[in-house]
C-alpha cells in the first residue's frame, strides 16, 4: 500500500498518480479524476470576518487531494425513490483516521442526509452534497471518494475547507455544474454553516478556491469582492514559516462566540449595522473597557489589512512586518485571543530575526506565522525549538509555506 501521497511539495502530478493507484485498491477500479484544494494561511485580518471587514489569506503549499469516481448504476429516479437501489449511495475513504493507522471510511444514502446525520469527517463532504443536492439543487448521483491531505489537523491551516472545497471542485466538474468559485465559496460556506453546524465566514474556503501561486487573496467579507494582491516571498529573499503550537485551548469556542457577541453588541451600542460601517476615529469612551477593547482590534486590523495590501502592491514585502507584529499585539492586548504558547512563538521568532510574526487563525491555539529572511529559517526554528524545550512545553511543528495555486483538476 502506498503511504507516499504525505510527503509536502511532493508533485501534485505524481501525487495523484499515487492516489489513482490506492483508489484502485480500495474500490476495485480507477477513478474519474483527482482533484486539489489547498489549506490557507491568513496573513492578516483576524476576527475580521464576521464583522463584514477584511482580510487578506493566501493558499499555501499544502493541499487535500480527492480521487472519485462517479456511480455507473446511478440513474434518474433517485428524488422519487424509484431508482435502482444503492444509486445514491456515498462511499468515502481518508487515508487520515483521528487515531492512528488505517484508512477511516464512512457510507451514507443522499436520501437520508440531513443536519446532524454525518459524523466525523463525513460531515464535511456529506455537507457538499447536501447543499448541492438540497430542495432547489441539482440530482446528485451517489459516488465513491479518497481523500488524502497533507494540509495538518487542527494546525489553523484550515484542514476542513480544504476537504469541502476538493469535493465541490470535483462533483463540480464530474456533474458539469457550471459553478464558478465564488459561488462555490458560498455553497460550501453554507454546508459548513447548515450542515457542520460551524458558523464559520467566506475567507478559508475563498482562499482555497481563488488563490494563485506568488500571490494573496484581499477579500472584503462584505461584498465578497476578492482581488490577487503580488506576495513574492521567495523573489525577496524571504519565507514564510508556520509555527503550530499544537494546542488547542478548551475555551476556543465559547472565547469565539463571546467575541462574536462582543463585536456585535459594540456595533449595536455605536448605532452600526456592523464593526465595518464604524469610522476608524470613531470615540469608544461610551463602552464599556472590554467592548472598546474588542471593537478597537477590529477598526485596528482592518486599518493593518489596507496598510499592508497597499505595501505589498508597491513591491515592500519586508515593510509589513511591523504590520503583523502590530497585528499580534492587538489580538493578544485588545482582542484577548492569544494565549503563552502563541506569544512565545512570536516572540522567539522575532527575536531570532523574523522580520515579523503573529498568530494567525481564531485563536486559543493553533498556528503562529513568521516572515523570516531565507537565510535565517534554521535559525528561527532551533531558537523557537529551544524557547519550547526551556519551557517545557511540548515542540512545535515549524514548517515553510509557499503561497500556492487554488483549488484545480490534477487528472
Ligand atoms: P482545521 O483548522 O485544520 O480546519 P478543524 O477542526 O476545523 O481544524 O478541522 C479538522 C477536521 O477536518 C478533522 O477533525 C476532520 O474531521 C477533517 N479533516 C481534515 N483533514 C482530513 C483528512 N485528511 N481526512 C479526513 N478528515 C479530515
Ligand atoms: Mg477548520
Amino acid at each position: 500500500a502506498q503511504k507516499s501521497a504525505r510527503r509536502p511539495g511532493q508533485d501534485d502530478a505524481a501525487r495523484a498518480e499515487a492516489l489513482s493507484r490506492r483508489f484502485a485498491e480500495v474500490y476495485g477500479h480507477d477513478p474519474d479524476g483527482v482533484w486539489r484544494a489547498p489549506g490557507r494561511v491568513n496573513l492578516i485580518g483576524e476576527h475580521t470576518d464576521y464583522n463584514d471587514g477584511f482580510v487578506l489569506p493566501f493558499a499555501i503549499d499544502r493541499s487535500a487531494m480527492v480521487a472519485v469516481r462517479l456511480r455507473r448504476d446511478a440513474g434518474p429516479g433517485r428524488r422519487t425513490g424509484q431508482g435502482q437501489a444503492g444509486h445514491d449511495v456515498v462511499d468515502l475513504a481518508s487515508t487520515w483516521a483521528p487515531d492512528g493507522e488505517g484508512l477511516s471510511r464512512a457510507r451514507f444514502r443522499i436520501a437520508d442526509l440531513a443536519p446532524g446525520t454525518a459524523a466525523g469527517w463525513s460531515a464535511y463532504p456529506a455537507g457538499v452534497v447536501h447543499v448541492l443536492a438540497g430542495p432547489d439543487g441539482v440530482d446528485v448521483p451517489g459516488f465513491e471518494l479518497l481523500l488524502d491531505s497533507t494540509v495538518p489537523v487542527g494546525a489553523g491551516l484550515s484542514s476542513s475547507h480544504a476537504v469541502e472545497v476538493a469535493t465541490i471542485v470535483a462533483l463540480n466538474d464530474l456533474l458539469d455544474l457550471g459553478l464558478d468559485r465564488p459561488a462555490m465559496a458560498r455553497l460550501t460556506q453554507r454546508a459548513e454553516n447548515e450542515f457542520v453546524g460551524a458558523p464559520t465566514g467566506i475567507m478559508d474556503q475563498s482562499a482555497s478556491l481563488m488563490g494563485r501561486a506568488g500571490a494573496a487573496l484581499f477579500l472584503d467579507c462584505r461584498t465578497q469582492e476578492a482581488q490577487l494582491v503580488p506576495l513574492p516571498v521567495a523573489e525577496h529573499g524571504l519565507a514564510v514559516l508556520v509555527i503550530d503550537t499544537g494546542v488547542a485551548h478548551s475555551h476556543a469556542d465559547g472565547g469565539y462566540g463571546a467575541r462574536r457577541a462582543s463585536c456585535e453588541h459594540g456595533a449595536t451600542a455605536l448605532g452600526a449595522a456592523s464593526l465595518r460601517d464604524v469610522p476608524a476615529g470613531a470615540d469608544l469612551t461610551g463602552l464599556d473597557p472590554e467592548t472598546a477593547r474588542r471593537v478597537r482590534h477590529v477598526l485596528s486590523e482592518n486599518r493593518r489589512v489596507l496598510g499592508t495590501v497597499e505595501r505589498l502592491r508597491a513591491g515592500d514585502l519586508a515593510g509589513i512586518g511591523a504590520l503583523l507584529v502590530a497585528s499580534h499585539a492587538s489580538l493578544r492586548d485588545d482582542y484577548e485571543v492569544s494565549c503563552p504558547e502563541l506569544d512565545l512563538a512570536v516572540d522567539t521568532a522575532l527575536a531570532a530575526g523574523a522580520v515579523g510574526a503573529r498568530m494567525t487563525g481564531g485563536g486559543f491555539g493553533g498556528s503562529a506565522i513568521a516572515l523570516v529572511p531565507a537565510a535565517r529559517t534554521e535559525q528561527v526554528r532551533d531558537a523557537v525549538a529551544q524557547a519550547f524545550a526551556e519551557q517545557g512545553r511540548r515542540a512545535p511543528q515549524v514548517f515553510a509555506v509557499v503561497p500556492g495555486e487554488g483549488a484545480g483538476r490534477v487528472r
